[in-house]
């Protein structure tokens, strides 16, 4: 049996996308992460870093999206497998400001933002409702948690072959969010972030539904997470900054990073 367990990133920027040689390393590509777990294909958001990916013939393809705001469904529309005829594809998402997900996506994805809903592409694409309680994909485990968002955001978490990694991102730290994300996130072997905004400028945001890296090395610590990647930068945060933030995180804790556009993580 195929046990490959691993994370790519394709998007990773926050709230828009950005291009231009300042945004190189770390991409400006919105977030979408792809998840590889045995003959599974899941892709975590699809931001417009979906636009690049080339999905495999043999696997079967899901998409859990966190919530519904654009920067997190923008790609979607231009995602290859799609086209192809009959293909199998899962999406799952929250119901939320009482729109279930097919429903909440139509409202972008239609005329006259865009000529088709997804469910008319040639793919054979079905929606559904996350269930009341965990459940599977294959053999992965998907667990699941609410974030602190505006509109609300859900965090995953997906254990494959005894590893997991729990996917954090649109969530604002408060004492009671950052102990439960702890709890949730406790022993996993990789932990996404939302490390949006440095400390300082935090105070400006406040009520955005964004963290910071100092909260999110907290909630590592305390969950005993073995890796953090830190996601969904600022927009306009070039690469020299991003690069000088993560220099001072890894000083702090050699097991962060912050996602670049191509990282391969293998669990
Ligand atoms: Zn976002
Ligand atoms: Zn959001």
């Amino acid at each position: 049996m195929n046990d490959k367990f691993s994370l790519t990133v394709l998007g990773s920027r926050g709230s828009v996308p950005i291009d231009g040689k300042n945004f190189v390393r770390y991409g400006g590509s919105t977030s979408c992460y792809k998840i590889l777990a045995g003959n599974e294909e899941i892709y975590l958001d699809a931001g417009s870093g979906i636009v690049q990916a080339v999905p495999k013939a043999e696997t079967r393809i899901t998409i859990l999206l966190t919530h519904m705001h654009l920067d997190h469904i923008i790609g979607l529309p231009f995602f290859v497998a799609l086209g192809q005829k009959n293909r199998p594809i899962d999406i799952y998402a929250q119901e939320r400001s009482g729109l279930k997900p097919q429903a909440a996506l139509a409202r972008l994805i239609s005329p006259p933002f865009w000529p088709l809903k997804i469910e008319e592409y040639p793919a054979n694409a079905t929606f559904h409702d996350l269930p009341q309680k965990n459940f599977k994909i294959g053999e992965v485990d998907v667990e699941f948690i609410d974030g602190t968002h505006p509109q609300g955001s859900t965090i995953f978490k997906l254990t494959f072959g005894g590893k997991s990694l729990v996917y954090a991102t649109d969530f604002e730290h408060s004492p009671a969010g950052c102990e439960k994300l702890a709890n949730f996130a406790y022993d996993c072997d990789l932990l996404l972030y939302d490390a949006q905004y440095t400390a300082d400028e935090y105070d400006k945001f406040r009520g955005f539904g964004h963290s910071t890296p100092d909260e999110g090395l907290k909630v590592a610590e305390s969950a005993c997470a073995k890796k953090i990647l830190f996601v969904h930068h600022a927009p306009c945060r070039n690469d020299d900054e991003l690069a000088e933030l993560e220099r001072i995180f890894v000083a702090r804790n050699e097991n962060v990073s912050f996602a670049k556009v191509g990282d391969e993580i293998f669990l």
